[in-house]
Order: structure tokens, then sequence, then C-alpha cells
């Protein structure tokens, strides 16, 4: 908690800014304003989120090209409605990546068209924000489906979770998701920021602790394949052209017994679908290394 709340003198005692007057008629009424804009942002994050799937449903002609991307061409978009049944959540995991990751024909998101919508004070169609789910949606344009493995959980409250790319760690407030998660699991999530705190978007994929270091794995082939055409390409270049294939690599799994042979087999089968050597890998993925060395290169003296 910080540090105000730790010193919190009661309604008639002097402020604790040392302004000499009493706390209520000094910061008393300015930290409940805050407290009360902070609750609203979470409840925000809850009202906007039905808000952007129902924008999803209203674009079903860029569906098709999505689905065959997200499902690697299991399914037909026919399956739709069988889809959370087939696939944990399968339906409202697609459209949560539809809504923030799928490029719609302009290049922009429909997250992103959205928000650029709210923000000119355009009509979003059939439904109208307030003040804070317009907040919100403007600060969740960049956000992405990522991996993020389980570090700590907070039974009944949340859980931390650190970014299996960037390594950055973030508390997620989730009371359901710190129930059913266990620790060293994979989170494969829309991590979404609302005032000081962080939540899950829509539904969320998770893993066993046994297939964070495949994952990782899998996603370093792709960067290798991507830094064939962009030799200085970051994970967040990545995601922003194929986030769908870490929804591609849940689909592999197995869903009931666990299967220690599929790794390599996910893992070979994407070698050779992108057609990357071990050779070829090294010189193109030089994870967790300073990138900044062939850009001084190319300087002269
Ligand atoms: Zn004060």
């Amino acid at each position: 908690m910080s540090s105000t709340a730790a010193k919190k003198p009661g309604r008639n005692e002097p402020c604790w800014c040392g302004s000499g007057k009493k706390y209520k008629a000094c910061h008393l009424p300015i930290e409940e304003a805050e407290r009360q804009a902070k609750r609203k942002l979470y409840q925000a994050q809850d009202t906007l989120m039905p808000k952007i799937i129902e924008a999803a449903q209203g674009v079903p002609e860029a569906f098709p090209q999505a689905f065959s991307l997200f499902w690697k061409d299991q399914y037909s978009i026919e399956q739709m409605s069988e889809l959370d049944d087939l696939e944990d959540r399968g339906a409202e995991r697609f459209l949560t990546w539809f809504a923030f990751d799928h490029p719609l024909e302009d290049g922009k998101t429909l997250v992103e068209t959205l928000a650029d919508k709210a923000e000119a004070n355009e009509p979003l169609g059939d439904f109208t924000l307030d003040e804070q789910e317009k907040e919100l949606l403007l600060s969740w344009k960049s956000i992405r489906l990522r991996p993020y493995l389980v570090k700590e959980i907070y039974k009944g409250q949340g859980m931390l979770l650190e970014d299996m790319l960037s390594n950055e760690q973030v508390t997620v407030d989730d009371r359901a998701a710190s129930r059913f998660v266990e620790l060293d699991e994979v989170v494969i999530a829309h991590i979404v920021p609302a005032a000081d705190k962080h939540f899950i978007a829509g539904s969320a994929a998770h893993l066993t602790p046994d297939t964070a270091e495949p994952l990782l794995a899998f996603v370093e082939l792709h960067l290798a394949d991507v830094r064939r055409n962009q030799a200085d390409a970051s994970w967040d270049h990545l995601l922003r052209e194929r986030s769908y294939i870490l929804n591609q690599f849940v689909q592999q799994l197995p869903r009931e017994a666990p299967d220690p042979n599929i790794f390599e087999q996910i893992l070979s089968n994407t070698r050779t679908a992108l057609k990357l050597t071990g050779e070829s890998l090294g010189q193109m993925v030089g994870l967790g290394k300073d990138k900044g060395e062939e850009e001084k290169e190319s300087q002269s003296e």
C-alpha cells in the first residue's frame, strides 16, 4: 500500500502533508476522489471488454482469414459456436485475439480502429463508451497476445506474471484465475492496464510448466523467420506480425494426457515449415544480446 495510506490520520487530526489543516479539510477529499476515479477505471475494464467483443462480431467479413491463421485451418468458421467445447473457451479466445491483434483491411486492429474513432469523437456503431471506457480503450491499443510465466499466486486475488519475452513482471488482478492457475504454468493472454492495476482481457489459455521451454524455442524459430526479411525485428515485431502462432502452439498440445514427444514434433514441424536449419537459426537469433551492435558497425568514423 502507499505511504499515505500507512500514516493516514483521523478526520479531525492534522493532515499528513504538514499544511496544518485538518485531514478532512485537506487531503482526505483528494484521496477519496482518487480512489473513486480508480474504482471507476477498474469497473470500466469489466464493461469495456463485452463491448469490444460485440464490436468484433460486427465485422464477420474479416473472420475467415483471421480464423484460418488463429486455428491453422483446423476449424472452419461454421464451427465457431462449437469452439468453446472443442478448444477450451476457443470462441472467446479467438474473438479477443481478433479484436486486439488481427489487422483489418487498413492495417489497423479493431481495438486501434475503435480507439481512434473514440478519440475523434466519431460514432462507434451500436454502442457508446463512457469517459473511463474511452480512457482505457486508448491505453489498450498496443496490447497483444503474449506468453507469461506464473511466478507467484495470491489466492483469491491474482498472480504475479513474468512476460516470457521481455521478462517484465506484472501483477494481475484475477480472482478466478488465481484459483485454478498453478506456479510455473504458462498463461497466454492479453494483459490490460486499468489505473494502477492489470487484468486479463477476455479469455486466456493456460498450459502446464513443461510447455514453457518448448514454447520459447517455438517463438524463437518464428523470430528467426521474421528476421530473414527484417534483421532487427524484435519480439514486438513478431507479435504484431503473427501473435496467432501462440494459439497454434496451444492447439497442437494434447488436451488429455501429456505427451512428451509432442514438443519435439511441434518444433521439428515448425523448422520444416519455416525452412529453418540450425545454422540459419544461429545467425538470425541473437536473443538476449545487445541489438545495437550492427547499427554501430554501419556508422563511419
Ligand atoms: Zn494535506
